[in-house]
């Protein structure tokens, strides 16, 4: 019984930058990356168990072929998708759909994400949600392109947390890193890329303005975030977000000091994911080296387990109504 531990699968995209090769020394081509899937068993795009028995299958074939280390899910695809993105240049600015509208048009899962904020660059902002009071306000001003006055600009830092619920209007921008915890899902409808075009293809990238139009949820709302702090032996334990507010996954982030002996608290399993640090997690007298950039699952069997060091982790669990 073994966690597993995993190595991204890294995605170019044309605004990534080159920090992920730097903060967290990945083996990965010099170049611009923006996008390593740290913890996905999505499709073809799924993340390498990278030791242990299981070394050299990707997620998506163990949790096929392994589900009592999932805990026997109902779920027939891996539920949940971690990232890190480096944003060197602006998103575009996009929406996901919900779960209904996406299995009907798309044949995939909907999308609501998260975002821990890992660095932010002196008076960034992101965009997160719009003004619009009703949908045909909604079309007008982004038939208009009147980006300005549609499009809330909402100030970050470092550590801090969005929620992104399905139907939100949303993009980060440059100078901007964080980890993303999300529904395992490809989908997205860009209203937004600022004319830019692919060097490869000499093509602006598609945009699906009707589609955006349809599945953003008008007036945007911010969810009722309430973030609760814990302390523990060697943990401070916050809960980024839970159900009910959160349908599809649980998100804690722990900052560790010392020793922190924990179990999977009824979880059928967890992901992890340091994020800044070093230190060792013990699985009775098994020792595993962890620092910045380790990402792996606590699978089901695994009772009792403790994570030693000065470390900062991202945390998550899907929910039974995956
Ligand atoms: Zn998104």
């Amino acid at each position: 019984m073994e966690p597993i531990f995993l190595t991204p699968y890294f995605r170019p995209k044309i605004w990534g930058g080159r920090k992920l090769q730097t903060i967290f020394n990945y083996d990965i081509p010099a170049g611009k990356v923006g996008e390593a899937w740290i913890i996905s068993g999505y499709k073809d795009d799924a993340s390498l168990v990278n030791q242990g028995p299981l070394k050299g299958q990707t997620l998506r074939q163990v949790y096929h072929e392994h589900p009592d280390l999932f805990g026997n899910p109902k779920e027939k695809e891996f539920p949940l998708l971690v990232k890190f993105l480096d944003a060197n240049d602006n998103l575009s600015v996009q929406v996901h759909p919900d779960d209904e509208y996406a299995r009907k048009v798309e044949n995939d899962s909907g999308k609501t994400e998260s975002w821990y904020v890992l660095q932010a660059d002196p008076d960034s902002y992101l965009i997160y949600g719009h003004t619009a009071k009703t949908r045909d306000e909604l079309a007008d001003m982004i038939h208009r392109g009147r980006w300005d006055k549609l499009l809330r600009k909402v100030p970050v830092k470092a550590g801090d947390f969005f929620y992104v619920p399905a139907g939100t209007i949303h993009a980060l921008t440059k100078g901007i890193m964080v980890i993303e915890t999300q529904q395992s899902s490809d989908v997205t409808y860009r209203l937004c890329d600022y004319d830019r075009v692919n060097e490869k293809t000499g093509k602006q990238r598609e945009l699906h303005t009707q589609k955006s139009i349809d599945v953003t949820t008008v007036p945007h709302v911010d969810p009722a975030i309430d973030i609760k702090v814990t302390n523990e032996q060697g943990a401070t334990i916050k809960i980024l977000v839970e159900p009910p507010l959160s349908p599809h996954f649980y998100l804690w982030q722990i900052d560790l000091d010392g020793q922190w002996q924990t179990s999977l608290n009824g979880h059928p399993y967890l992901l992890v994911s340091v994020i800044e640090g070093e230190g060792q997690l013990q699985v009775g007298d098994q020792t595993y080296k962890l620092k910045v950039g380790t990402n792996f699952i606590i699978p089901n069997r695994m009772k009792d387990f403790s994570f030693i060091g000065k470390m900062k982790i991202v945390m998550s669990a899907p929910t039974k109504q995956n």
